[in-house]
Formats: C-alpha cells, structure tokens, sequence
C-alpha cells in the first residue's frame, strides 16, 4: 500500500493514543509517553516529507529538502526532550540543548521561505539570503543562550525564552504567507501553501501549549504538540492541495508581496540588532550592518541583471519592428510599413506645399511567369525586382518603394512634380526591363512591369487613400494598352479637408 494512503489513518490513534497517556499514565512515564507519541506523528509527517520530496520536480526539491530539515530539527529537539523526561519525569522547565535544535529548525524554515529556485542570479540570492537566515538565527539562538545561562528565575526565563520563540514563530510565519502570496508557479505554491499553514500553526499552537504549560498544573496541554505534525502530514498526502491553493491574489498585490518578500530577512535582522544595542554594542552593529549591506548587494546585483536584460529586451523589440514592417523576399517595406512611411510622407508634403505622389507597379505576366520556371524562380525574379527598385529608388530624395502585396509593388515620390515623378517611374521600368530576365511568354520576350501613377501637384492636399486608388486605376490602363509601360493619372483639384 503507499506511504500516502495509510500514513493519514494512523494519526487518529496516536492522537488517541496521546491523549490516553496524558489522562491515565502514571506521574513518571506521563512525560516520556508524550513525548514519544509526538515523535511517533512527527516520523510519519517526515516519510510523507520524504515521498513529496522524490515527487517534486527538480527545480523544487531544495524546497522540500529543506522542510524536511526542519521536520528532523525538531525530530531531534523532541528526542532531546524525551531523553530529559526519563531522568527527570517532572520536566525541566527550560531544556537547554532541545533549543539549539528548535532554532536549527526555525533556520531552515527561514530558508525554505526565502529560497526561490527559479529567480534570476540564483547563486547570488541564495547565498545572501542563507548568510542572512544563518546571522538572524544565531543572533536568536546567542539571546537564548544568555538568557538561559542568566540569573534569571526559572519561571522568568521561560516566560522570556516563550517570547523569544513567539516572536520568532511570527516571523517565520509572515515571511512563509509573503511567499505564499508573492509566488506565480503553481507548483511553488504548493509548497509555499504547505509551509504557511504548518508555519502559522507552529505560531499558534506552542504559543497556546507554553502559555498554559506556564499556568497551570494539568499535562493536557501537551497533546496539543503533535497536532502541527498531523496537519502537515495530512496536507503532506494529499496529491493536490486544494483550499488556499486555488487563490489567486491581485497583481499589484503579488507584486507587492514579491517585492517586500526580500526585505524580510534583513528586516528582521534589523530588529535583532537594534534589540541587542544595550547589551552588546559591536555584535548589535554588526548585525546592522550585516543586514543593510546584504540587502544593498542583493538589490545592486538584480538591479544589474535586469538592466542587462531590459538592453536585451530593447534589441530584440528593435528586430521586431524592423521584422514587421519589412518584406523578406525583397527586403522592401511591406504593405504596413508602407502604410506608416505614407501617412508621414504625406503629411510632411501637405505641411510644405510640395507635390506629391503615389506609383502602383504591377509585373507583367507573371503568372505565366511562375508556371514556365516555378514559383521559386519566381521568388527569385521578385527579389531581384525589389533589390533594383531599392537601388534607384534610394538614388532619388524622397523616393521609397515598398512591396504592397504578391507581385505588385508601390512607390512614393515626395517633392516631385508630375513629370519629374513620371521620369522617375519610366527609369525603374527601363531598369527592371535592363535585368534581362528571360521570360519566353511574354511580348517583349523579358520580364517587365507596368505602373499607374497618380500625382498631388504642389500646394493641394488630395487624400492619399484618393491617390493610390487612381493610381491602381490608371494601371488597368497601361496593362490594357500593351504593358510594359507608365500611365499618368489626370488629378483632380482636391476637397482641403482631405486626410492620410
Ligand atoms: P498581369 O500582367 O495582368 O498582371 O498578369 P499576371 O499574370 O501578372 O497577373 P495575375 O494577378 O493573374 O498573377 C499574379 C501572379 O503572381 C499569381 C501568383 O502566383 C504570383 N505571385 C504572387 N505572389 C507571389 C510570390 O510571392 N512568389 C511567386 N513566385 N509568385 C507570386
Ligand atoms: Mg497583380
Ligand atoms: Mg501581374
């Protein structure tokens, strides 16, 4: 049977079983049997930990790895305890080495919280965000350490110490939910759920176990230990964790958890130095300064990466518009490029009262162009075509030639006044029929093309959506009179409200 299907059934009677041992143990073994049965939940929430872990995506087993620290942290504090409790059955009030393993268990929560395996420079992140988890929890364990070696009574110490992990269980706590709420993929959040819900029970519960510990006389309160356990385990053998683990939060609320989600750790540092001031000055700063310096070279380092990539970015939008306005077969303007050149080109003539105009070029045949040779050598000829238009159009100010569509071609002449412009068009026609390119079925026995020209003389303002429909017009006009040639369109004076 698998480790996930019976695991659950057997919290019930060791939850049973511990409350049992508390109710009608006897005053000597009433301690070690608690303790034990807490190790007993606690092994099996490590076994699920250990299966979520072979489970888990690569990227992602840090994280569970991690857990599963903490989980034997505080397997090995609760072994601690039991030990304690058979050579002393009443209990110490404050064992000392139990909370070294306690605060190694906190030190890996803290890292499990921050740990983001997908985030850019990760072995720069991680190894700050480590240093800074390591200082937070040994400034916490030194502040026991002194506590517990004072000279403080028994029952203040342990008043303090339940502070002190209070505080820090909060802390954990916050810092897991942050992560919870700042985190996108949905199989880190799977896990971030599972550790904001076993983190926010370790807040409560010992919180409410060592209080009552604290007041009163009754063992009860120890069957409240294992239950952090039993629910981590339970969430541990589900195979999708549902509740929370639909929530989606608001953008700019995960953007504003991932973005104090780093602040955290030197946060809390912060505070553990600023707590220590009185007490010792140059650890205090120390840590001050440990947690202001981590957080300014954590910051430096993202902000480069990003800058890098925001230049990356730049480039590769560059590429793309130069992609989308070009034709890759002639390496011409495409018809939207040659949308955007128009409206301007238009424009600035209006604006300066020169002529303008708009020349529709057609190859001639080319059908039978395409079936004679095939359509690469037709590929061939068009890029050829478009390569000439290029060149001589870029001879002329003002003259740009895209490709409109299939084998038809557009050419703007800006500044140039009718018979300028037809000059212009007869001189790409002779360039075009200068290639030579053979082509049997045509009359001129080479390739050709025919244009429609439509000219907006100096000072007028006709639309140039007008103009290059007359144009298109006038090339019906020079295919029917034999091809192979240039017809000019008669304009008419044009409405002033005309626009692009
Ligand atoms: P006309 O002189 O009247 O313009 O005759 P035509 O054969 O050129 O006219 P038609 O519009 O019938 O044919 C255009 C041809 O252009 C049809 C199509 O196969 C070809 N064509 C359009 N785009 C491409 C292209 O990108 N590559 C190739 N090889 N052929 C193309
Ligand atoms: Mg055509
Ligand atoms: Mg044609």
């Amino acid at each position: 049977m698998k480790v996930q299907s019976w695991t659950p059934k057997i919290y019930a009677p060791l939850l049973l079983g511990h409350l049992g041992v508390l109710l009608f143990a006897g005053e000597d073994w009433i301690l070690a049997g608690s303790y034990a049965f807490v190790l007993a939940m606690l092994a099996l929430t490590v076994l699920l930990c250990w299966r979520r872990l072979r489970l888990s995506i690569s990227h992602n087993t840090p994280l569970w790895g991690l857990l599963l620290g903490a989980l034997l942290s505080q397997g090995v504090a609760f072994g601690l305890l039991l030990v304690d409790a058979l050579h002393h059955p009443q209990g110490t009030l404050v064992a000392f080495d139990p909370t070294f393993w306690f605060c190694l268990g906190s030190f890996w929560l803290i890292a499990a919280a921050a740990y983001n395996p997908l985030t850019p420079m990760r072995r720069w992140t991680t190894a700050i965000d480590g240093a800074l988890a390591c200082a937070i929890v040994l400034l916490f364990y030194l502040m026991l350490h002194r506590l517990l070696t004072a000279d403080h009574p028994q029952q203040a110490a342990a008043r303090y110490v339940m502070w002190l992990f209070d505080g820090m269980a909060l802390f954990v706590a916050l810092f897991a939910v942050l992560r919870f709420i700042a985190t996108r993929r949905a199989d880190e959040r799977r896990f971030h759920f599972v550790l904001a819900t076993f983190a926010c029970i370790e807040l409560v519960i010992p919180a409410v176990h060592n209080r009552f510990i604290l007041s009163s006389e009754s063992w009860l309160p120890e069957w409240l230990l294992g239950w952090p356990f039993v629910v981590l385990g339970l969430l541990l053998s589900r195979r999708h964790t549902v509740w929370l683990g639909g929530y989606q939060p608001a953008l700019r609320v995960r953007q504003a958890a991932a973005s104090i989600a780093p602040l955290m750790l030197s946060l809390a540092l912060c505070l553990l130095g600023f707590a220590q001031l009185g007490r010792d000055r140059p650890l205090a700063m120390g840590a001050l300064i440990l947690a202001v310096a981590a957080y300014g070279v954590r910051t430096t380092v993202l902000l480069g990466y990003h800058q890098a990539v925001e230049e990356q970015l730049r480039g590769l939008r560059r590429d793309l518009h130069h992609k989308s306005v070009r034709d890759e077969l002639t390496g011409l303007l495409n018809r939207a490029g040659f949308r955007q050149v128009l409206r301007r080109a238009w424009q600035d003539a209006v604006r300066a009262k020169r002529a303008f105009a708009i020349a529709v070029i057609d190859v001639d045949n080319f059908k039978s162009f395409n079936d004679t040779y095939g359509h690469l050598a037709g590929d061939d000829c068009l890029s050829l075509l478009g390569h000439t238009l290029r060149t001589e159009a870029g001879k002329q100010p003002g003259v740009v030639a895209a490709r409109y569509g299939g084998e038809e071609f557009v050419v703007l002449l800006s500044g140039l006044p009718a018979r300028e412009a037809e000059a212009m068009m007869q001189r790409l026609r002779q360039h075009v029929e200068a290639l030579q390119i053979r082509h049997i079925n045509s009359a001129h026995g080479v390739v050709t093309i025919s244009a429609g020209l439509a000219v907006m003389p100096a000072g007028t303002s006709l639309a140039s959506e007008k103009l290059l429909r007359a144009a298109d017009e006038v090339l019906f006009e020079a295919k029917r009179d034999g091809r192979n040639r240039i017809q000019c369109a008669t304009t008419t004076t044009p409405a002033p409200t005309a626009t692009a």
